[in-house]
C-alpha cells in the first residue's frame, strides 16, 4: 500500500514519516513529485484547507492521500495568526520573522494571557472514504525563543507541564504530544492503518 502526504514541508514530512515508519506503508509527499507545485490555500478554516489539499493530490496521484493544514491560534490575538501562520509576516518571510513579529506584538502581555493552541486538521482520502479530524495542542507564548528542534513556532510555544519549549523537545517526544500526532491517532482509530502493521 501505498500513502501520499500532500506536502512540501520537509519537518512535518519527517515528523509524519517518522509517525507512520512502523506500518508497512510506503510512504512519499510532494517532495516525490517535482512537477506538483504548492496548492493554494483558499479556504476559511483549517479543515477545508486541508481538504482542498487533499483533493488536489487525489485527482492528480490517485494514491490514498493524508493532507495537513495547521497552525497556531493566540487567544490574546483573538485566535490569529490561525490558518494565516505561514503568511503571517508575509509571504516570503522565515520562521524567525514570523517569530519576531509575534513577540512584538506579545511584549509585555502577561504569563496568564499567553495561551496558544497549535492545530492541525487533517484529511485522510481514499476513493472509499474521507475523513477529517483536528487534533490540538495546548501551551503559552514563551518570552523569548528557545529550542532549537521542530520548526515553525516551537522555540516559542512554552508547554507548562515539561516546563519546555516545543523547540527543546526531541523528536520523538513532539511526535507523541503534538497537535499533528493527536490528529494522526484519530485518523488512525477511525481508519485502522494499524493494519498495514509491519
Ligand atoms: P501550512 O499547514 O503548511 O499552511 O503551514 C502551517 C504553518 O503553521 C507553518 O509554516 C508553521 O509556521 C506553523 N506550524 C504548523 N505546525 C507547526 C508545528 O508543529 N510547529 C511549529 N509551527 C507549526
Amino acid at each position: 500500500m501505498k500513502l501520499i502526504l500532500a506536502t512540501h514541508n520537509i519537518h512535518k514530512v519527517k515528523e509524519l514519516n517518522n509517525m507512520l515508519g512502523f506500518l508497512n506503508i510506503e510512504v512519499l509527499s510532494l517532495l516525490d513529485f517535482p512537477g506538483i507545485d504548492g496548492i493554494e490555500e483558499t479556504g476559511s478554516t483549517f479543515a477545508e484547507n486541508a481538504m482542498i489539499k487533499a483533493m488536489h493530490i487525489y485527482k492528480r496521484l490517485k494514491i490514498p492521500v493524508i493532507s495537513d493544514d495547521s497552525g497556531i491560534e493566540v487567544a490574546y490575538l483573538n485566535k490569529k495568526p490561525g490558518i494565516f501562520s505561514k503568511r503571517f509576516a508575509g509571504k516570503n518571510a522565515t520562521d524567525k520573522d514570523r517569530i519576531d513579529k509575534l513577540l512584538y506584538k506579545m511584549q509585555d502581555v502577561p504569563f496568564q494571557k499567553r495561551s496558544a493552541q497549535f492545530v492541525c486538521s487533517m484529511v485522510y482520502l481514499n476513493k472509499n472514504f474521507q475523513y477529517t479530524v483536528s487534533g490540538y495542542c495546548n501551551g503559552f507564548i514563551a518570552p523569548v525563543p528557545k529550542g532549537k528542534n521542530g520548526f515553525g513556532y516551537d522555540p516559542v510555544f512554552y508547554l507548562p507541564d515539561i516546563d519546555k519549549t516545543m523547540a527543546q523537545l526531541d523528536e520523538p517526544l513532539k511526535n507523541m504530544i503534538s497537535h499533528r500526532a493527536n490528529a494522526l491517532k484519530q485518523i488512525n482509530q477511525i481508519h485502522s492503518l494499524g493494519k498495514y502493521k509491519k
